[in-house]
């Protein structure tokens, strides 16, 4: 993905300043290339409507073009931007900066005020948009600031899960779990909404492909789980339960193959519709998360598409990203913690030190003994998120949180788990969350968060609210309530 940097101006200057406006420009977009993990291509200055227009219908047919960034350099009368705004279908950033840091305050002339107004054309530049409703994120500040390219770099980072979920394919084996409420959603919406396409595939197709995975591949795979973990030793080479062990690493083989073959880079899978599968995927799961694939437990494909999404946003960051679900909770006053897990499926990018690779029952599924990624999450603030369909519309709910080291080992619990204080606090956190109607299965992330978030959510149109460490109960129902009416009128007939 790249991004494309418009610099906005008009012809009245006349060359030799349109020449300095094309040098700095050149700069600030050279700066911003630097300072963030996509190529930022600098573009022509900008005089006239027409090409105004072209550019912002050139972008829209760029498949690498995962949005524009624009500063008015100079004065740019807006109304040049009404045909190419209007037009434009990808995700604008108005970057309000200014070439130079400092006032020259003993030289300064009117030729360098007559150089330097962004002040004044980015606040035409804001009208125009405002008046056409354009969606955009706006960030003030000069590029030498950090905190200023962060911002940028949150926003092009939701610009690269917008592509991704744009165009991403999903594969679901077997439906949802017989009776769920949460995981159910409107595939027809969500393919109109994020472009996602998501389509269900007989489970016994990944049978075949199991089936089918050559032994030297299972011998070979079998090698890397004993490199990479801390394998039981019933599950090594020579161990009475290794068969298990290479039936997991056929799963992967099969289910890597599968989705490699399709282009699927989400899929689900229901531990109720496992048809000839002798465990329940675990440990390939686990793996397939660990190298970029969204997942869903139980048919869940809106948390698979999110998983997805934000694997692609946190692309270089340290931190990882995980399926998740609240499981249970301590509830000693002071000391509130949830602990969250699932039954095998937590993302070893999470974990703290190395996973142990275990073999242990399951009491649902009625399948063989599933081998599965045993570890604790690494402690620190992270982010949790859901997406729940409401029926007219999608909302996603976010609260940030903080993964803690478990107050005692947990010997007896064979699941990889996280442990964390929800913001502000247990109480108002499970209660905004049940009230915003969020679901049970999450994304947690350790590496974007509510600002990447919340980019997302505004170039898509999609509901987000947060649950931080500023929220109240009251305060929050009171935006429930609000944004209930501003989507319903923003969704118009
Ligand atoms: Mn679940």
């Amino acid at each position: 993905m790249k991004l494309w940097f418009l610099t906005g101006s008009q012809g009245l200057y006349g060359e030799d300043t349109l020449h300095q406006v094309a040098e700095q420009s050149r700069q600030i977009a050279g700066a911003l290339d630097r300072a963030l993990p996509f190529e930022v291509v600098w573009q022509p200055v900008l005089t006239d409507a027409a090409a105004i227009r072209r550019i912002c219908l050139r972008a829209n047919a760029d498949e690498d073009c995962g949005g524009l960034i624009a500063w008015m350099h100079t004065f740019s009368p807006a109304k040049m931007w009404i045909a190419g705004l209007d037009a434009l279908r990808r995700p604008l950033l108005h970057l309000h900066t200014q070439a130079n840091r400092e006032l020259p305050w003993s030289s300064i002339d009117m030729d360098f005020m007559n150089l330097n107004q962004a002040a004044h054309g980015d606040r035409e530049f804001g009208y125009i948009q405002s008046r056409l409703g354009v969606p955009r994120k706006t960030v003030a500040g000069h590029v030498s600031d950090p905190a200023v390219t962060a911002r940028v770099g949150a926003w092009a980072r939701a610009a690269a899960g917008r592509a991704e979920v744009g165009s991403l394919k999903l594969a679901r084996f077997g439906d949802n779990m017989r009776d769920v409420a949460v995981t159910e959603g409107d595939k027809v919406e969500a393919q109109l909404r994020f472009g996602v396409s998501v389509n269900t595939y007989g489970v016994n197709d990944l049978v075949d492909a199991v089936g089918a995975s050559a032994d030297t591949d299972v011998t070979a795979l079998v090698k890397e789980y004993e490199e990479s973990y801390i394998v039981a030793s019933e599950l090594r080479a020579g161990g009475e339960r290794h068969e298990s062990l290479r039936y997991a690493a056929r799963i992967e083989l099969g289910l890597r193959h599968f989705l490699d073959e399709g282009g699927f880079k989400a899929f689900t899978t229901n531990f109720e519709d496992l048809g000839g599968l002798r465990q329940l995927p675990g440990l390939a799961v686990q793996r397939l998360m660990a190298d970029g694939y969204g997942f869903g437990g139980e048919g869940d494909w809106k948390t698979s598409v999110l998983l997805r999404t934000l694997k692609v946003m946190s692309a270089g960051l340290a931190g990882g990203t995980s399926f998740m679900e609240d499981y249970t909770y301590h509830l000693t006053p002071g000391e509130e913690v949830i602990l969250g897990a699932h039954m095998l499926e937590v993302c070893p990018s999470i974990a703290s030190g190395t996973p142990s690779c275990e073999i242990h029952p399951l009491s649902i599924g009625g399948r063989e003994d599933p081998v599965r990624l045993v570890f604790d999450a690494r402690p620190g603030p992270a982010t949790v998120v859901g997406l729940a369909d409401m029926g007219e519309r999608f909302r996603l709910v976010a609260n940030e949180i903080d993964v803690v080291t478990p107050a005692e080992p947990l010997p007896s619990l064979p699941v990889a788990r996280a442990v964390w204080k929800p913001r502000p606090d247990l109480r108002t956190s499970a209660e905004s969350w049940l009230t915003a109607g969020a679901p049970h299965h999450t994304v947690l992330s350790a590496a974007v968060g509510a600002e990447e978030l919340t980019d997302f959510a505004d170039m898509l149109g999609v509901e987000l609210v947060l649950i931080d460490a500023d929220t109240t109960s009251r305060r929050f129902v009171q935006e429930l309530r609000w944004n209930q009416a501003y989507y319903r009128l923003a969704q118009g007939f």
